[in-house]
């Protein structure tokens, strides 16, 4: 699989970055840019901002790369010193502009916008509720039925009391960057299921779901915003306020998030990205290290996971046994090679023509393979095609064994929560064994990372993590799933007048 990369449709996907800043005297709608940039990876089918300018709000959403999606004159006419952005990667294959985002309106209540990455699981409830209290809707995305929850909110009572009464209605995953008028929050849901982080720039703050967009403003990583809080930036980018509005005892920080999603030189609930990889690897080589001649990564997350791997291999064997000092381990090889110009857009009609996609994006270096044993190492397998595929290019490069290990454990449920993933119908692991994929892919073994491991490596109990796509038991109510905890699902409408 890949991030950043699309070998045949074969990966999970994340479905949006999210990002907002408040500026004491300069324009808001540069740095929004920027920083949508940096987080393009998160989304590629439309980028969008929103600013305030003290009067009024402006806004362009736009299909396409954030380079596309933007020209010089959509910039200056984004006017004022605070705003947010938004990079989108939807579901469905063609873009309903009405769900692309920043989401902006003008209620009785004042102007919103909102930026959302996550996936409420009690959207149509909430949308039914309200449409009976006579809101009009405009999309059937979940990021409308938000706003429209906290606009009627906003009606009746303080901000701070408004979102506190939202979250206590809408139920699933979502970090959001909101502007009210000039005011920008961001809010991260009660378990912190997707990332959201706030950071200092120049002449005010930023809110963003990476820390990597942080760094590319020149600003400084503050800390992650906690589960539950409202983190309120100050109109003139003097400062902010802070809200613990919900508490809960556990979070569901998605795993997936350090495994493939994120840039690697992102810092996530305190871990950077970057080292959790490495240490997915090492404790990939612990579990099932295979003596080989040469470990290689699928470019480009499995890079991290394979010198991590190759490090942990070079101090012991693969039976744990301390390695003599005349063994030189297993030896990290760049040996497969991607072209960075195939892009998402490419066409592929057919079914045969897709299989080819890895052909295209992939190419081995064949004497690094040639005459070898290998050992590839990738973050996840999703409907095993893509494994296939490698396995395949491989061997006909002249590998002698392919060993495929890979820094995750098994793929066999759905996620409901933003990733977009694939069905339990698509995912290869959701009913045969690791054996049956082995044989499947082709490969002569593989094996999986254990969920201990992951949670190891990303330094957090089973219990703060979410695990649903590995383990079937989802932090949040779905309705026919299972869940792995005590869930605090709101059950009916809480009027918005007391605490
Ligand atoms: S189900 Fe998987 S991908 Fe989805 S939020 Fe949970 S850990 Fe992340």
């Amino acid at each position: 699989m890949n991030a950043g990369g699309d070998y045949g449709g074969d990966e999970p996907r994340e479905k949006c970055g999210v990002v907002g800043v408040s500026l004491e005297d300069r324009e808001a709608a540069r740095p929004l840019y920027y920083a949508l940039y940096a987080l393009q990876h998160r989304g590629q089918e439309s980028a969008g901002i929103v600013t305030h300018d003290g009067f009024q709000q402006h806004s362009h959403v736009e299909r396409g790369l954030v380079g596309d999606a933007f020209e010089e004159g959509d910039l200056a006419s984004l006017s004022g010193g605070t705003g947010i952005g938004h990079v989108r990667y939807p579901t469905a294959g063609s873009l309903d502009k009405s769900c692309a985002q920043p989401f902006s309106v003008s209620f009785k209540s004042g102007s919103l916008g909102l930026s959302h990455n996550g996936n409420l699981v009690n959207a149509d409830e909430v949308r039914e509720e309200l449409a009976a209290a006579g809101h009009a809707f405009t999309s059937d995305g979940d990021t409308e039925v938000i706003a429209h929850d906290l606009a009627r909110n906003l009606l009746e009572e303080d901000l701070v009391r408004a979102v506190k009464h939202t979250m206590n209605r809408i139920h699933g995953s979502y970090s959001l960057a909101i502007t009210h008028d000039d005011t920008v929050l961001g809010v991260r849901d009660p378990l912190g299921n997707r990332p959201l982080c706030l950071g200092k720039i120049d002449g005010g703050y930023v809110l963003a779901s990476e820390s990597a967009a942080i760094d590319t403003l020149d600003g400084e990583l503050i800390r992650d915003v906690r589960p539950g809080e409202l983190v309120v930036l100050d109109p003139d980018g003097t400062g902010y306020d802070t809200y613990q509005l919900v508490e809960r005892e556990s979070t569901a920080h998605c795993f997936f998030e350090h495994v493939y999603f994120a840039r690697p030189d992102s810092v996530i609930d305190e871990n950077l990205v970057y080292e959790v990889r490495r240490s997915l690897g090492r404790k990939l080589w612990e579990e099932s290290g295979v003596e080989s001649d040469v470990v290689m990564p699928v470019p480009d997350s499995g890079r991290a996971f394979a010198s991590g791997y190759a490090d942990a291999a070079g101090e012991t064997t693969a039976d744990g046994e301390p390695r003599a000092a005349d063994d030189g381990g297993v030896e990290f090889a760049e040996g497969l090679m991607k072209n960075r110009y195939v892009g998402r857009t490419f066409i592929m009609p057919t079914q045969d023509e897709r299989e080819r996609a890895v052909r295209l994006k992939l190419n081995p270096i064949r004497s690094t393979v040639e005459g070898k044993s290998v050992t590839i190492i990738d973050d996840s397998i999703v409907r095993g095609t893509t494994s296939t595929q490698l396995v395949e290019l491989v061997r006909e490069a002249g590998a002698e064994e392919v060993h495929l290990r890979i820094g995750a454990p098994p793929i066999l449920a759905p996620c409901y929560f933003g990733i977009d993933m694939a069905t339990r119908e698509e995912l290869i692991a959701a009913d045969a064994s690791t054996e049956e994929i082995r044989e499947e892919v082709g490969a002569d073994s593989l094996s999986y990372l254990s969920i201990d491991a992951v949670a190891d490596a990303v330094g957090e109990s089973r219990a703060d993590l979410c695990l649903g796509c590995v383990t079937g038991e989802y932090p949040f109510d779905v309705e026919g799933e299972a869940t792995d905890r005590d869930v605090d699902a709101p059950v009916s409408d809480p009027a918005p007048a007391d605490d």
